[in-house]
Formats: structure tokens, sequence, C-alpha cells
């Protein structure tokens, strides 16, 4: 587990705590408001126990489990920690179809199946969730998978497989769709500032001049967005800064 601290006043307003598991070392992020100690867990993969035991040890009172895909290594802990929060889960409505295969793909990974599990709320557009103080802002992201998300909460922004620390994510799973990626990594660049960071569904979270600067695909679509005018000014400053 590791407890991340971050640098303007929304995210000190929050603590976030990540829990690496499984085969593909899938994140599980952990968002709690400081004052009310209201939280959300964002995709909650395999290792649940861990995860309860985060909860319990800082008296969190879990809101929402919210899912950035529904590929198995991000939904493995659902239906136990549902069960063991009251929590309403909440995923995009186009990886329905891949939420109801994930056991036929579990079977393809050699994978043990996982218990079923519906969402209590479908996420169809962008939009605002508010959980009591905390929030979260839905990005719909298509590419990586149909329903795909990010949520941004404060200058945190939560991508998924969307967006990792050195590509993109795959699109040669089904569903996926090189094209759409390509628009979703555009679509999220006007959310990328000197003080946003980013928690990808793999791989360490990082700020805006570390990913643009490893990461090709957002580089261009930085610079393509730039290039437009489409950036507000304090990408200037970082841009003149980095050179
Ligand atoms: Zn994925
Ligand atoms: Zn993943």
């Amino acid at each position: 587990v590791s407890t991340i601290t971050s640098k303007d006043e929304q995210h000190h307003a929050c603590e976030v705590f990540r829990v690496v598991s499984g085969r593909w070392r899938e994140n599980c992020y952990i968002v709690v408001s400081r004052p009310s100690r209201h939280g959300v867990i964002i995709d909650p993969g395999s290792s649940v126990e861990e995860i309860g035991q985060i909860l319990h040890a800082h008296g969190v009172k879990t809101l929402a489990i919210l899912l950035t895909h529904a590929h198995y290594d991000h939904v493995e802990g659902v239906a136990a920690l549902r069960e063991k929060t009251q929590a309403r889960v909440y995923l995009h409505q186009e990886d329905l179809p891949l939420l109801r295969n994930v056991n036929t793909y579990a079977l393809a990974w050699k994978l043990p199946p996982l218990r079923a599990f519906v969402p209590d709320a479908l996420l169809a557009q962008d939009e605002t969730l508010n959980f009591a103080d905390l929030e979260v802002v839905v990005l719909h992201l298509p590419g990586h998978s149909p329903g795909s998300v990010a949520y941004a909460i404060g200058q945190m922004l939560f991508v998924g497989d969307t967006i990792l620390p050195h590509a993109v994510g795959r699109v040669d799973l089904i569903g996926g769709n090189a094209k759409a990626l390509d628009t979703s990594v555009k679509k999220i660049v006007p959310w990328l500032s000197d003080q946003t960071t980013l928690f990808p569904g793999h791989g360490d979270p990082c700020d805006v001049p570390s990913i643009v600067a490893a990461n090709e695909k957002v580089r261009s679509a930085f610079l393509e967005a730039r290039a437009g005018e489409q950036i507000p000014t304090d990408h200037w400053a970082w841009s003149l800064r980095a050179g």
C-alpha cells in the first residue's frame, strides 16, 4: 500500500491509497475526503482483504465503487467489496457486454471465474457525480474498451487503462478501437495542467511533465492542442520551461 501525497489544495483535501494486485499489477485507488472520511474505491482488484483493512484503519465511509472499465483485473474485487461496504457500483453502460462476458475471457486467460455482479448505476455520458463532499467528474473515453472512462476528482485524474505512464492502453482486446482511443487522448489534454496528477490503471501515478516526456501519444496530442491554442495558459508556462 502506498499513500500518495500531492501538491495542490484539492489534493490536500483528499488522501489517496493505492493497492496493487494480480498478474498485471493492477492499481486500485481509494480516495478519501480528509474532512468527512467519505471515500470512493476505484477499480478494486483482487486484494479485497487489503482494501478492507485500509477502509477500516482509516475510518473510511465508502460511498461508491467506481469502475474505469470492465476488464477482469479492474473488477475482480467488486462483488466482495460491495458486500462488505454496501457501496453502489458505477460502470459505463458501453462496457456492460464486457462485464457480462468477463468469465469467458477469464477462461481464455486461465484465470479463476469471478463472482458475478450487476452495476447499480450505469454511466451514459460525461457527468458530475457527488458523493458527500467528493465531486467526481466522469469523462467517457472509449478506445481501450467501449465504455472506458476517467474520473476527475479535483486535480486528480484516474484514467484507467486509457493512458499508462509510457503508452496508451492496448486496443487489441474485444471492443478496442485505436481511432476512438486517439480521440479520447485528445479529449483528455485540456484536463492536463501543472497541478494535475494522473493515476493510471497500471504503473506509477505521475505528473503532466513526466507523462508528456515519457508518453509519445500524449505528447503529440498535447502539442497539437497547443498549436491550436486550445490549452489554458498554465500549459504554456509549463511547455516553455520544458523547452
Ligand atoms: Zn484494461
Ligand atoms: Zn488494466
